[in-house]
């Protein structure tokens, strides 16, 4: 399945032409990981999928609410759900804007990796360069510093926009 290859990527919009795809390849890593993709965590990964932009948590309770198998969905079950999503990797949380992505490649295990935010369209990229990870960690350990989490988002305009 493509979405599960490690590819360099500069489409924003190439993992999330298929959720469907995406949410499946989900679950066939959770099956091999040992979790459980409950139907609320397939949901709330499906419709951040499906956004091809990075989604705040007060648009997903929305989205929630709304649509087939709607109904009452306490936001702390939605909190949860996100917070399984993170630690394992499936999606991203980009703190600057506060929204939430999915992970081109669901089946690596969590990790760091820069982003690219279009300031414009709004469309957020996974920088796919590990050597800008692992510069910045050495970088730190140098320093005596222990790195536990990176965050490293660069605002700007994408090719699209700024073409
Ligand atoms: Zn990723
Ligand atoms: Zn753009």
């Amino acid at each position: 399945m493509a979405v599960m290859s490690r590819h360099a990527c500069t489409d924003p919009k190439h993992h999330v032409h298929d959720s469907a795809g995406f949410v499946a390849a989900v679950e066939v890593a959770c099956q091999q990981r040992g979790l459980r993709l409950t139907p609320i965590r397939a949901r709330v990964l499906g419709l951040i999928a499906d956004g091809g932009k990075p989604l705040k948590a007060y648009d997903l309770l929305d989205q929630m609410r709304e649509g087939e198998g709607a109904g009452a969905v306490a936001p702390p079950t939605v909190y949860r759900a996100l917070d399984f999503l993170l630690a394992n990797g499936f999606i991203h949380k980009l703190e600057s804007v506060n929204a939430f992505v999915a992970c081109h490649h669901p089946s690596t295990a969590q990790h760091s990796v820069p982003f690219l935010i279009c300031d414009r369209c709004h469309s957020a990229v996974e920088l796919e360069d590990e050597k800008v990870v692992a510069a910045l960690d050495e970088r730190a350990r140098a320093l005596g510093f222990v790195p536990q989490a990176q965050t490293l988002e660069v605002h700007g305009l994408c090719a699209r926009c700024n073409g």
